[in-house]
This record gives structure tokens, C-alpha cells and sequence, in this order.
């Protein structure tokens, strides 16, 4: 289907999907957790949100927002009971993008109490869609000729 022809949220899912390709090609399919906490990974890799999508639809497509992680470290360490181990493999690997998510989140939310709101148009996706589809492809292309 053509991406004109899509409606919003079938497109927010595209982009979310191609977002989520780059994401982790990005960080060479490797789990942040894993990585950090010397922790065994489990499960497919997914796109995680240092400040979630729900919370600020802004951040939603901010490479700097987004990293690579397991199954298991996402959805049981990030989302879990116990977060802090989680949350600190971000802000301490990251400290500039921690700064830089935070400070984005806060000028979010005073938007939002002056009524505000970040309303994404269908534009705004297929922007999203066709911009991580070409950093994709050209990062593809790069590993590729590496060897
Ligand atoms: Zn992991």
C-alpha cells in the first residue's frame, strides 16, 4: 500500500517498525543491559525509549531517546519491579543524551499544562518513514563495504 493512501495510525506503526530496524542495527544488535549489568540476554532484540512514547510523543523517533535491548532486560529489568539498575545503564552510559532526553521531556510538559499539545500529521510520519529508511539503508551499506 502506498504510504499516502495509509491512514495515521497505520503509518505511526510503519514508522515505528522502520525506527525500531534502525535502532538496532544502529547499536549492532547488541542488548545496552546485557552489555552493562554482564547479565545473559533472552528473547528477541526490541527498540527501547529512555522516556517512553506515551509519556512524550516527541521523543518517539529521537535516536537519542532510543536504544537496542533484549526480551528479557526490556520488558523485566526497564518495565520490572526494579527498574533503577536499568534506568542507570542508560543515564550512565549516556550521560549527554540522559541531559538532552530530560530537558526535552520538561519543555514537553510545560507545553502541555499551557494546552499545547504535539499533534503528529500524517506528513510528520511518512517524513519519519522515508528519513529511516534511507539512515538504514546507508548504514547497511557502510557495514557492507567494511569488508
Ligand atoms: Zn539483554
Amino acid at each position: 500500500m502506498k504510504l499516502e493512501n495509509k491512514t495515521k495510525a497505520q503509518l505511526m506503526k510503519t514508522a515505528d517498525e522502520i525506527f525500531s530496524l534502525y535502532i538496532r542495527e544502529r547499536d549492532q544488535h547488541l542488548c545496552l543491559f546485557g552489555l552493562v549489568l554482564n547479565d545473559p540476554c533472552a528473547g528477541g532484540h526490541q527498540c527501547c525509549h529512555a522516556i517512553s512514547k506515551g509519556a512524550c510523543s516527541e521523543l518517539r523517533y529521537d535516536v537519542n531517546n532510543a536504544f537496542d535491548g533484549c526480551y528479557k532486560h526490556h520488558m523485566f529489568g526497564w518495565h520490572g519491579r526494579n527498574p533503577l539498575p536499568y534506568t542507570d545503564c542508560f543515564s550512565k552510559t549516556y550521560p549527554m543524551r540522559k541531559a538532552y532526553v530530560d530537558k526535552v521531556f520538561s519543555e514537553y510538559k510545560k507545553k502541555l499544562a499551557e494546552g499545547v499539545e504535539f499533534r503528529p500529521t500524517k506528513e510528520y510520519y511518512i517524513d519519519k518513514i522515508n528519513t529511516f529508511r534511507r539512515k538504514l539503508k546507508e548504514l547497511k551499506n557502510a557495514t557492507a563495504s567494511d569488508f
